[in-house]
């Protein structure tokens, strides 16, 4: 790649721009174009990384890194140089249009009272809530006349998933969660599958730049049971989307040393208890310490808010977890 290509790639991706998109948020501004928050790339406890946004330039006083926004790239999810540029070129492409698609969904919510009826189920009740994870719904059948009248192409939204081969938008009846680089959508009808994630990576845990600073976090596995614990007023709280983390979750988590509440599943079948007992014995080999919540039996967090759990009760049960 030439110094131009390399030039264009950081003028297209402003450094802030790809700072917020993981969840950095500035903590001062110290002068025009320059900032000042807490290092994503260490723990840090009073802001110490300063980003300069006219430059594209950040140095943190405290690990002593600094760079452009593919030195960040590098630093941050831990890859060589082609690997971060080949990371940010994808950025480039999908980060536009899945913030459309994702502000789309967002307007569409409450204009359907089958998402809002279904939120409502599941315990989410809070707008803070639904403002802070950005939800949204997918009625099916208008995402992509929407974004081709904004100019993107058919290939593109075909490419991201968004559409399926065929040209039918991809995600219909679910409730939409944004996340990074990718979208995660709850089906509402019990006759299609539940789950479904575009095709890529499903990113790092759950809002982790707003956790991270805690001495303990709340890590659960799926987006409903982040949705209700954090409405009631549990902001440490995180989510793997799923029980199985992937090596940059299971990286992020280690990233200090912190206690870590486990509020997996208690299904029947014990396989969220067995995901735990696993993620415990190799997270207690990396220093961390792990206590597990016991839910009441057939539980998950989400169910259990959901039928009526209150703050005090799950304030009870992390402070009966055992290690
Ligand atoms: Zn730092």
């Amino acid at each position: 790649m030439s110094c131009q290509a390399l030039d264009e790639l950081k003028r297209q991706i402003p450094l802030l721009d790809y700072l917020q998109a993981n969840d950095w948020r500035p903590a001062r501004r110290l002068g025009r174009g320059r900032w000042m928050g807490l290092c994503p790339l260490h723990r840090d406890h009073k802001p110490s990384f300063i980003v300069d946004s006219d430059k594209g330039l950040f140095y943190c006083y405290g690990c002593g890194h600094g760079g452009d926004v593919i030195r960040f790239a590098e630093l941050y999810h831990e890859l060589r140089f082609p690997q971060a540029l080949a990371l940010l070129r994808q950025w480039r492409g999908l980060a536009p249009l899945l913030h459309e698609a994702a502000r789309f969904y967002g307007l569409q919510l409450h204009r359907h009272s089958e998402a809002v009826t279904y939120l409502h189920e599941r315990g989410i009740r809070s707008p803070e809530v639904i403002e802070h994870m950005r939800i949204g719904y997918a009625p099916g059948g208008c995402l992509r006349g929407w974004l081709i009248e904004l100019g993107y192409p058919l290939g593109a939204l075909r490419q991201a998933g968004l559409v399926t081969a065929v040209g039918y938008d991809a995600y219909v009846r679910r409730i939409v969660f944004p996340l990074e680089g990718n979208l995660y959508g709850r089906s509402i009808s019990p006759s299609a599958p539940p789950h479904r994630f575009l095709p890529g990576a499903k990113g790092g845990l759950y809002c982790w730049e707003q956790v991270r600073s805690y001495p303990e976090a709340i890590l659960v596995e799926g987006l409903f049971d982040y949705a209700v614990v954090w409405q009631a007023g549990f902001h440490n709280v995180t989510c793997a989307m799923g029980s199985h983390l992937n090596a940059h979750q299971f990286g992020q988590l280690c990233d200090a040393r912190r206690s870590i509440y486990l509020a997996f599943d208690a299904d029947k079948n014990g396989s969220g208890q067995q995901a735990a007992q696993w993620l415990t014995h190799r997270l207690n080999e990396r220093g961390l310490k792990i206590r597990k919540v016991w839910l009441p039996q057939g539980h998950d967090p989400n169910s259990f808010f959901a039928q009526g759990g209150d703050t005090q009760q799950f304030q009870a049960l992390l402070e009966a977890a055992q290690s």
